[in-house]
């Protein structure tokens, strides 16, 4: 599965209830996975561990679509810029 692949099915499920709550508060609620990962790293219960990278990176995409960003063209971007990929 690719990128925009992801980030339309995540787009499909959940952008209307994420955008009526709001980026704000969408952006809480990833904070609060990405806290819950770390928990789960710094336990090392890699199983839950799984399970919370999951929870973050569906966050991530739901904010990238309430703010609109192409995460395929942002992570594409991003690989290409040569200050940020040591082998360039
Ligand atoms: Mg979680």
């Amino acid at each position: 599965m690719d990128i925009s692949a992801l980030q339309q099915i995540v787009k499909e499920r959940y952008f209307k209830t994420d955008s009526e709550r709001g980026i704000y508060h969408t952006a809480l609620w990833f904070h609060e996975e990405v806290g819950e990962l770390s928990s789960a790293i710094a336990s090392g219960d890699k199983e839950n561990a799984k399970e919370e990278f999951a929870d973050v990176l569906m966050w991530l995409l739901t904010l990238a679509n309430i703010m609109e960003v192409d995460m395929e063209a942002a992570v594409a971007e991003y690989l290409a810029n040569s200050r940020k990929n040591p082998a360039k």
